[in-house]
């Protein structure tokens, strides 16, 4: 595999301010916010992007999917919040291990950019 930053996080080879970690999960903030709260939620297996969920790997996304409604609880993001996930060059996936933004604090268009 590629070097991946992500995986290096996992690993604790490069800092992060992490929020939440179990054994196949892990949420930490984003280096560079776009809104008031702005988090990360990982698999801490490496799958590349939304585009390589599979029957294999999808148990841990229904999981992420219940970190990030606990955590969204916790850091009362109570009058909404959105996630996204990146998969693949035209959306502008720059870190190639999924992972999906969450973000809080503020009003966001839709339809995006
Ligand atoms: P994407 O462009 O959807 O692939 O999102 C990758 C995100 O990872 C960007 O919002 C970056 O700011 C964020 N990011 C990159 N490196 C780090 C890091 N070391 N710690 C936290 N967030 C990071
Ligand atoms: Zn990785």
């Amino acid at each position: 595999m590629e070097d991946c930053v992500f995986c290096d996080i996992v690993n604790r080879e490069l800092k992060a301010k992490v929020l939440y970690e179990n054994e196949r999960v892990m949420a930490f903030y984003d280096l560079v916010s776009v809104a008031p709260v702005h988090f990360l939620v990982i698999s801490k297996t490496h799958i590349v992007a939304a585009k390589a969920i599979d029957k294999e790997n999808s148990g841990v996304v229904a999981e992420i999917f219940e970190v990030i409604a606990e955590l969204a609880k916790k850091l009362e993001l109570v009058d909404g919040f959105r996630v996204v996930t990146n998969s693949g060059k035209l959306a502008g996936q720059t870190v190639k291990h999924l992972h999906f933004h969450v973000l809080g604090g503020r009003v966001f268009e839709w339809p995006p950019g």
